[in-house]
């Protein structure tokens, strides 16, 4: 089994760069361009993302994830604030900090809340649980779309958490390493389920859906955009070539790859929550509704499929199974990792 042909189900990341990305990187890899993000693909691509969008929103394109989140955490924040989020968020999780870091300080607060979501009852108690001057002032929200066991805010749970921020006077920022994912399992308009349910700034990921790397941070509230330029040069995340970070994103957007890879994935998770649940001994642990599945299989499957070179994590979330589908797993990959499983 050559691990460089085999295509498992560790995580999204594990994957390959999707044709679309790839080749407009291509495209945009003809002569000289200016540089910084000054030229003619990073134009459209944030074009794109408004028209996606249908708002006149500020976007700017950074290499990963982390830098995403934690820059944008920090435009809504001063050092003696904090930040509610859900204890297994990624922000919290596997950031190693960098939101503390980059904002100076601003400290997580941690809900919990069933199926990796906050609930709004949770936001108005923590916020209310310490007013005083002795305690980091909560300013903003911090929602994963999709979580990190793989459900979905419906745009009426994420209106129900903007009705809190309002009235709490939060920032609402929106970890969307996923989100095309969400949109997707949702069928909604973007708009809906971002600035039409009160999201200041989007973290819109790129790279778990096909490209080789970036994430796009796109603010809804452009008073709060205001230096982000600033920041991400300071934190390295300016590209000099910044045409190659910007070109996959009209790859993707131009003609919907975005929004195709991320109904593959999910439809590829469905197909292999459903082939599990005919295995009695294998248990779902969170309802199905983007592109991973998460279960509880025996000790022994667990060995017996890593043995045989299956890579996949047991420790992400809380705890079981993930198994996470991208824009190029087959539904081959899916028969053949449940025949090994049954085994
Ligand atoms: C993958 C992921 C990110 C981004 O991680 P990087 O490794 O920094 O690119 C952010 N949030 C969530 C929920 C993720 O799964």
């Amino acid at each position: 089994m050559g691990d460089f042909l085999q295509r498992h189900f560790a995580s999204d990341n594990y994957s390959g760069i999707c044709p679309e990305a790839w080749e407009a990187m291509e495209e945009a890899n003809h002569g000289h361009s200016r540089s910084y993000g000054d030229d003619p693909w990073t134009l459209r691509a944030t074009n794109l993302l408004r028209d996606l969008f249908e708002t006149d929103c500020e976007v700017f394109f950074v290499f990963n994830g982390t830098a995403a989140n934690s820059l944008a955490l920090a435009s809504c924040c001063q050092s003696y604030h904090s930040i509610l989020c859900h204890e297994l968020a990624h922000v919290e999780t596997d950031e190693c900090g960098a939101p503390e870091y980059f904002s100076n300080g601003t400290k997580l607060l941690l809900l919990p809340g069933e199926n990796g979501k906050i609930a709004p009852a949770g936001i108005e108690a923590t916020v209310k649980r310490r007013t005083d001057i002795h305690f980091p002032k909560p300013r903003a929200v911090s929602v994963t779309q999709a979580t990190e066991v793989g459900t979905v805010y419906k745009p009426d749970e994420l209106k129900a958490i903007w009705s809190k921020t309002k009235a709490l006077d939060l920032k609402l920022h929106m970890d969307g390493a996923r989100f095309a994912n969400a949109v997707a399992s949702l069928g909604v308009a973007p708009k809906e389920i971002t600035w039409q349910s009160g999201v200041d700034v989007l973290c819109f990921g790129g790279t778990k859906n096909g490209m080789a790397l970036g994430e796009a941070v796109v603010f809804f509230n452009r008073t709060m955009a205001r230096e982000f330029e600033f920041r991400c040069k300071q934190a390295g995340q300016l590209a000099s070539k910044m045409r190659f970070l910007s070109a996959p994103w009209v790859g993707m957007l131009k003609d919907g790859a975005w929004l195709r890879h991320a109904s593959h994935a999910n439809a590829m998770a469905q197909l292999m929550e459903s082939k599990l649940r005919e295995i009695p001994s294998v248990k779902i642990l969170f309802p199905r509704e983007a592109n991973a599945v998460f279960a509880e299989l025996p000790l022994a499957a667990i060995q017996a499929l890593h043995a045989q070179g299956w890579l996949f994590y047991t420790f992400i979330g809380a705890g079981g199974c993930r198994l996470m589908c991208t824009w190029d797993t087959q539904p081959e990959d899916i028969e053949r990792f449940v025949s090994e499983l049954k085994r």
